[in-house]
């Protein structure tokens, strides 16, 4: 596995490959999630590429970028173990040079749910994950459902630039408690992990309503909100059941829906999401 750094030498790497190319990229910290669509990749490309870059741009200024969990070294040996022949490692100076001033957005979407609590923050992952597409070239990239809206927002933009790529969305991984995977899942204390498994619950409390035949989401979302408040340290952010794609909320579940929530168990803020067909 080749550990690269720069722009210019990943380039050149990359255009020595023939065949196809899978991209995952992640901040790092990688947990058996991460590691589910590194696999995916594997199985379905030539080659694979992870790039490992905890983005400033894509964090808000009182957010947790300082203290974002890393060891790299330990990524690359799991990266290197699950047969990745490539790891793009770049600065943040290499990424975004003095003078850095291009920016991809992407309208609406990303002003909802996780964009509403935190307003710079696709503008940042869709900014880096454009330039990771032009660096790399990938066939298809590697995006998972636990962070739902993201894909969206990639998908969008992928289909609206005209993006010669195919985004390939991964089921989230859990906890056997049910937790998904995250890599803030570390920030929690004993007793916050426990209390962290209300999302999951109340995901699938809605789940359960649903397939009992309710269709009021302000119902479902009340149930939801019920059960979670049991809950002393958790504190609610949003909880959504808004259109799988627009991300519209719905008053009437009619379509397929996105329900997502974002809650901050403790000092972390967590999200999880299902959606239901
Ligand atoms: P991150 O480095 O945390 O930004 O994650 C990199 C990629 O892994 C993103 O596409 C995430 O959606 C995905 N991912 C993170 N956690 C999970 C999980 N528990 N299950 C599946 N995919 C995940």
């Amino acid at each position: 596995m080749k550990v690269i750094k720069t722009i210019s030498e990943v380039k050149k790497e990359r255009h020595n490959l023939k065949g196809t190319v899978g991209l995952f990229p992640t901040l790092g910290f990688l947990h058996e999630g991460h590691l589910s669509l590194v696999r995916q990749s594997v199985r379905d490309n030539n080659f694979t590429i992870s790039s490992v870059f905890v983005n400033p741009m894509q964090f808000g200024p009182s957010e947790d970028f300082d203290s974002y969990p890393r060891d790299f070294d330990r990524d690359l040996t799991m990266l290197e173990e699950e047969g990745v022949e490539f790891v793009f490692m770049p600065s943040t100076q290499e990424m975004y040079p003095e003078g850095y001033d291009t920016w991809v957005d992407i309208e609406n979407i990303t002003g909802k749910l996780e964009g509403a609590s935190r307003p710079t923050h696709f503008r940042g992952v869709t900014t880096v994950v454009a330039k990771l597409f032009n660096i790399l070239e990938p066939t298809r990239a590697y995006f998972g459902q636990k962070d739902a809206q993201q894909l969206a927002v990639i998908k969008k933009m992928v289909k609206e630039l005209n993006m010669n790529l195919e985004v390939i969305a991964c089921p989230t991984v859990r906890e056997p408690d049910g937790l998904a995977m995250s890599s803030r899942n570390t920030y929690l204390k004993p007793d916050e992990r426990k209390a962290a498994t209300v999302l999951y619950r109340s995901l699938k409390l809605a789940e359960k309503l649903y397939f009992e035949g309710e269709r009021d989401a302000l119902k479902i979302r009340r149930e939801m909100t019920s059960l979670i408040q049991q809950q002393p340290a958790a504190n609610i952010d949003y909880i959504s059941i808004a259109d799988n794609e627009t991300l519209d909320e719905v008053d009437k579940i009619t379509r397929p829906v996105l329900v997502s929530l974002a809650v901050k168990i403790g000092k972390p803020r967590l999200i999880d999401n299902l959606v239901l067909e």
